[in-house]
């Protein structure tokens, strides 16, 4: 029994174009599996804007939360006017689309007005949740349309976590006894299950979510519980590139990865995959594409075990924003590696990892990356944020803290063949190096640059991955 998982993302599923592709995919790939298993994100921008309201709801501003479940009423609306669908199905999509929004708005004002100091995050959860089960039932409803028998399917009932609300883990045992029981028999009546990606709930049914762009991780728990052959992710871009093709142009599409290669990238700021959606796809030898909806007879990339012929290429080289730390301190580094959580976390929002760290008799070197859309004033305000925390602690410390480019390149087994390491750093001839280190993995090696070299440095490695091949 070959089971296939597609998973389309927020801009597969965004416009009435991108379903007619996305219906068409279906139902040709319906022809050549036995079964398949759909997985959905929230049209584009829509989590974003959920996350906004529950805020606003927070907030007790009901005009601010009010405003934008119009929006994305208005929105959701015009997209199923647009789509080939008779009187009977549009309206009954459209009184679903109304009852989820409706439940959500009930769930914003409850938030707005519980006393503030109460914990929000399970509110949040239910609220930010929504637009995947959005697009869940118009997905389904275009596939009924078109003689598939597509049943949308809420994750809540299908995904255990724990309650760790906005990063939640999964319960792997529970997932795979729920699957096989509940969504497995749908599969032998020929039903195509389309499942909400990015939530699950908890054992007793509050529900959580798996992290922003969580619905890659969805997919991935499917396939591995469901037993499935392979895992596609639709996209609206080629594959997954050498570098991101909107800071250097003439990035190219990769064909072949090993896993080990993309979860390097993911980990390093190759914002097309959810970094945790890699491991259990290695573990169980499931193999995944990424593909373009607009291209769909394009290979795309595959990411498998390769073949050992096939380990000698540098494959890729991302950039991310950092903020760095050095001081003349020698104590250890988990203090401060909480410390800098602690800070980050109250300016911010959101949790931060240490990427690089090095250490000497005398000085500390801490690199860690924080999110990139955070802009240049809030960046500036963690800045301080956190040398005011880090004064507080270490009186005795200067501390210095400077934004930072780190630059990832990724390939197999990198730290064996030391001709392209050399070529590498000959290309960063120039270019002052902060810090430099190979990945306990052997796969990737990461330099640490001033912000304003990040640019260029990108791109002199990235000459050197084209001309490699
Ligand atoms: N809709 C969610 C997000 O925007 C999950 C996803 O798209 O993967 O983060
Ligand atoms: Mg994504």
């Amino acid at each position: 029994m070959a089971i296939l998982v597609m998973k389309f993302g927020g801009a597969s599923v965004g416009t009435a174009t991108a379903l007619t592709q996305v219906l068409s995919i279906v139902l040709q790939e319906h022809e050549r599996w036995d079964h398949l298993l759909l997985v959905v994100s929230a049209l584009d921008g829509v989590t974003d804007a959920l996350i906004e309201a529950a805020q606003l709801a927070h907030l007790n501003n009901r005009r601010g939360y009010r405003r934008i479940v119009a929006t994305l009423r208005t929105r959701h609306l015009a997209l199923v006017d647009q789509l080939p669908l008779g009187i009977n199905e549009r309206q009954a999509l459209q009184a679903d689309i109304d009852r989820l929004l409706f439940d959500m708005l009930g769930v914003c004002q409850e938030l707005a007005s519980q006393p503030a100091d109460e914990p929000v995050s399970a509110a949040y959860d239910e609220i930010i949740g929504v637009g995947e089960r959005l697009s869940a039932r118009i997905v389904a409803t275009l596939l009924r349309q078109n003689q598939l028998r597509g049943v949308a399917i809420d994750a809540t009932d299908l995904i255990v976590t724990d309650a760790q609300y906005g990063h939640a883990k999964p319960d792997f045992d529970r997932t795979r006894q729920r699957i096989q029981a509940n969504l497995l028999p749908m599969l032998s009546r020929d039903i195509i299950p389309v499942v909400t990606g990015f939530i699950g709930a908890t054992e007793t049914g509050h529900p959580t979510t798996l992290g922003r762009g969580g619905s890659d991780y969805t997919a991935s728990i499917i396939a591995v519980c469901a037993d499935a052959q392979e895992v596609w992710m639709w996209t609206d871009v080629d594959g997954i590139m050498t570098t991101d093709p909107q800071e250097v142009p003439s990035a190219r599409n990769i064909a072949e990865l090993s896993y080990e290669e993309v979860a390097e990238l993911a980990y390093f700021g190759a914002r097309l995959l959810h970094a945790r959606m890699i491991g259990p796809l290695r573990e169980h030898r499931i193999s995944l594409r990424v593909k373009n909806i607009f291209k769909p007879r394009d290979p795309g990339t595959l990411v498998h075990t390769l073949p050992p012929d096939r380990h000698h290429a540098i494959k890729a080289v991302t950039m991310i924003q950092g903020i760095s730390l050095g001081a003349e301190y020698s104590g250890p580094l988990t203090g401060i590696a909480s410390l800098i959580d602690r800070a980050l976390y109250s300016t911010t929002g959101s949790h931060t990892e240490v990427m690089i760290s090095s250490q000497s008799s005398t000085r500390t070197f801490v690199c860690f990356i924080i999110p990139t859309t955070i802009g240049p004033e809030a960046l500036r305000a963690t800045q301080n944020n956190l040398l005011k925390c880090l004064q507080e602690v270490e009186l005795h410390t200067i501390w210095q803290i400077n934004p930072v480019s780190v630059i990832t390149v990724v390939g197999e087994r990198l730290n064996q063949f030391d001709g392209r390491i050399a070529a590498i750093i000959q290309a960063l001839d120039h270019t002052r190096i902060l810090a430099l280190s190979e990945g306990p993995s052997g796969h990737n090696l990461s330099f640490v640059v001033n912000l304003e070299d990040g640019e260029a440095a990108l791109n002199r490695i990235h000459e050197v991955i084209i001309n490699s091949d």
